[in-house]
């Protein structure tokens, strides 16, 4: 089992590498980067404190202020309904993820779960989660191709699985993948939850968790891909535009660096064989 992540494994598989390396026949290992839940994930939902407009545009300013350092190309995927919910300065900020190696993903209306709906709403939610999304993308001179369901739910039947992938092929669009998931957004509550009681210890403590956990799955999916796969495609992570991320970026981005990742796009991501691989 490949499961486990030594600094004993960790030496084998850097000498393995070199010697691939050598010869000539070695994968170069990329990731692309993407982000859920634009403008905010924390924006537009019932029972939580809103973060305000000025946190909005801060924490998407230093992912993107990350990226660019690091030169990591992204896609952020937008929820129309936190758009509506934020007002006339989320569109500031879309406009912002249409720059050098940036682009925007349609990730529905309402963030619906689709495993709760038929065809028609699925339609419904993937027609009206575009709107902005479209229109931004089309004003930098971009096209809108990727679609992301929340939660990744592609259907939870054959049936189901084969009607909205007919669904998304005739709307124009393809389904993005994602292979590493770190489930930020728990950690990101804790953050939250620290950072509002102006604990910058225990933030400190949440912060360099989340790092060495997104370590941890970087390598975990990297072995199950080989052991699956028998290679490593290149990697799709998954995160969220969040307050944590914003303060985590340049680290993360790092931890794939000293990995030996490159960063890709996720156009060139999913253009490798293993994400035409049926789902079951
Ligand atoms: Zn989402």
């Amino acid at each position: 089992m490949l499961l486990a992540f030594t600094p004993w494994l960790a030496l084998v598989f850097f000498l393995v590498d070199a010697h691939a390396e050598t010869s000539g026949t070695a994968r170069e290992k990329s990731v692309a980067i993407t982000f859920d839940d634009l403008p905010h994930a924390n924006a537009g939902t019932d029972g939580t404190d809103q973060p305000s407009p000025q946190s909005i545009q801060d924490a998407n300013a230093r992912i993107l202020a990350a990226l660019r350092d690091h030169k990591a190309p992204a896609i952020g995927f937008v929820v129309e309904s936190k758009v509506r919910a934020i007002g006339p300065f989320a569109k500031d900020i879309l406009k912002d993820w249409t720059g050098p190696r940036l682009t925007l993903g349609n990730h529905t209306f309402s963030h619906a779960d689709t495993n709760t709906l038929d065809i028609a709403g699925i339609e419904r939610e993937i027609v009206d989660g575009e709107k902005t999304t479209r229109r931004t993308l089309k004003a930098a001179g971009k096209q809108l191709r990727f679609l992301r369901f929340p939660y990744n739910h592609t259907g939870d039947t054959t049936e189901k699985q084969k009607a909205i992938a007919a669904l998304a092929a005739k709307l124009d669009y393809t389904i993005a993948a994602s292979t590493i998931d770190t489930s930020d957004y728990v950690f990101d509550r804790a953050y939250e939850r620290a950072l509002a009681e102006n604990d910058t210890e225990a933030a400190h403590r949440i912060r360099t968790a989340y790092l060495m956990h997104t370590q941890q799955q970087i390598a975990y999916y990297a072995g199950l891909n080989e052991q699956v796969l028998g290679y490593e495609p290149p990697a799709i992570m998954l995160l969220h535009v969040n307050r944590l991320n914003a303060d985590a970026m340049k680290g993360i981005l790092s931890l794939f660096e000293e990995s030996g990742y490159s960063f890709t796009t996720l156009e060139k991501a999913q253009a490798d064989a293993a994400y035409r691989r049926p789902l079951s």
